[in-house]
């Protein structure tokens, strides 16, 4: 993959003309990136968007529902609680169908807007900016970076660093927490971990998350997005010549170089002022055409129409672009047959998910016959078969139930046919049935018991076999 080539000097002689420059070479693939921070549209954009994922990330497990903490993945209990919803390990499909409906999703965002979920969403993104953000206030601007990476140890230099680790390491830690407060309750989380008050697994756990948290944002950064994340790898595979992604323009941009402002020349409109690279998170040169390191998150369109505004340029000579649309084709986005695709496949997931919601029952019910004995023959001259019922309360309230048994009229439960089940408790239940011989056709007979709850909020039935001496 072609990393920039640009000459980082321009040699006008008119300075006060020029629009900024870097004076330190642009990134290559052994360097560390430091990026020139960026104002513009898009950089608002997404620094809305990332904003709003970080307070969703951390506020989400302080929301409460019907007494409970709302989302909360209850290990210890295997189960997971979404707003009063207990879904517990056989129901897992639904997440299964969750996820798969997430990547069509994807994938249909993607075939029109590219790679608009890394730039924008992502939080391999969004918690690398804050750490980028933490070390330029601390350190200063780009070139200052630069500069103090090259400098000698000092006494400044110390105190610089130290500040930078320090507060990246508290986002780290806070990071650990607003994760693990997924698994376990939030509230007391917080308080435990930073009082030295919580278990060793929870704290242990906290720390794992923590450190890949700092190792993550502080110091691979892209090198997650170069080497380790999937998507960048099979995005173009999604890609047509609808699809909307970060493009320069190279028909108007070339041939490139410098000029003065404002004064008539006979280059392309692309002033070579490096702008466009400086303030890559992934360093490369969005000249050189499509590449997978690019993330689509607009800060060289917005360093990029600065220039144009500034040269008195029309904007958007890096944009967001199709092929279609650069080769002055005008193709409507449903032509696309990945387009369709995807959105269908999507939709009809997120169908499957409504039904498996709708039909899921709060009320789980397993019969096991008793394995000793076939029957008993009582001393009134009756049959008895015993049954385990083992019944499961999937909700997070207690609840009645009462059991009936049906398949035959000479059928009747011996003992106590009302329950009460605690939340998510699930009760191994001994019971009798004595039915009469002369209602019993043959030595094996259907038998169907049923588990209702007393309120009306479902009820599940199973099917096993009453034995007789016939
Ligand atoms: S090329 Fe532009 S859009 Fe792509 S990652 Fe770099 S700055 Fe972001
Ligand atoms: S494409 Fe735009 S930002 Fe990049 S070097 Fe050319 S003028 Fe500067």
């Amino acid at each position: 993959m072609q990393k920039s080539n640009a000459n980082n000097t321009i040699d006008s002689p008119a300075k006060a003309e020029r629009i900024p420059v870097t004076v330190v070479p642009s990134q290559s693939a052994n360097q560390k990136i430091h990026i020139r921070e960026q104002k513009g549209n898009f950089q608002k954009l997404r620094t809305g968007m990332n904003s709003l994922l970080v307070a969703l990330f951390f506020l989400l497990p302080f929301i409460s529902y019907d007494g409970r903490q709302a989302i909360l993945f209850d290990l210890s209990q295997q189960q997971f609680i979404f707003f009063g919803t207990t879904l517990w390990p056989q129901d897992f499909t639904i997440l299964a169908w969750v996820f798969i409906a997430a990547a069509f999703l994807l994938f249909f965002v993607t075939v029109f807007w590219g790679r608009i979920w890394c730039g924008y969403l992502c939080p391999q993104t969004a918690w690398t900016f804050i750490y980028v953000w933490i070390e330029t206030r601390i350190e200063g601007n780009r070139n200052k970076r630069y500069a103090l990476d090259k400098a000698p140890w000092s006494s400044d230099k110390l105190k610089k660093r130290a500040l930078k680790h320090s507060a990246w390491g508290a986002v780290a830690l806070l990071t650990g927490c607003g994760f693990i407060a997924y698994f376990v309750p939030a509230r007391e989380l917080y308080i435990d971990i930073f009082s030295l008050g919580a278990s060793f697994w929870v704290t242990t756990w906290v720390w794992f998350f923590a450190i890949c948290t700092y190792l993550n944002a502080g110091w691979m950064r892209e090198q997650m997005c170069l080497h380790c994340c999937p998507y960048a790898r099979f995005q173009s595979v999604m890609f047509d010549a609808n699809t909307k992604t970060v493009t320069y323009d190279a028909a108007r941009g070339e041939s490139r170089g410098p000029r003065k402002r404002h004064q008539p020349s006979s280059l392309g409109d692309c002033v070579d002022c490096n702008l466009c690279v400086d303030v890559c998170p992934t360093g490369i040169d969005i000249r050189n055409g499509l590449q997978y390191e690019c993330i689509n998150c607009g800060a060289c369109v917005d360093a990029c129409n600065q220039t144009m505004d500034k040269f008195g340029y029309q904007r958007n000579l890096i944009s967001y672009s199709s092929e279609n649309t650069l080769a002055g084709k005008a193709e409507p986005f449903y032509e696309s047959y990945k387009f369709i695709g995807y959105g269908v496949a999507a939709l009809i997931m997120i169908t499957v998910i409504a039904v498996d919601i709708y039909n899921r029952n709060n009320i789980e019910l397993n019969v096991l016959r008793d394995r000793q004995t076939l029957y008993r023959e009582t001393l009134d001259d009756k049959v008895e078969n015993s049954f385990t019922l083992k019944i499961r309360n999937k909700t997070q309230q207690t609840r009645l139930y009462r059991i009936y048994v049906s398949g035959n009229n000479g059928y009747r439960l011996v003992g106590e046919a009302n329950l009460t089940i605690n939340p998510g408790e699930q009760l191994d239940y001994p019971i009798t049935v004595v039915a009469e011989p002369s209602l019993l056709a043959n030595s094996r007979n259907e038998i169907t018991f049923t588990v209702a709850e007393q309120h009306n909020h479902g009820q599940a039935s199973q099917q096993s076999s009453f034995f007789a001496p016939i």
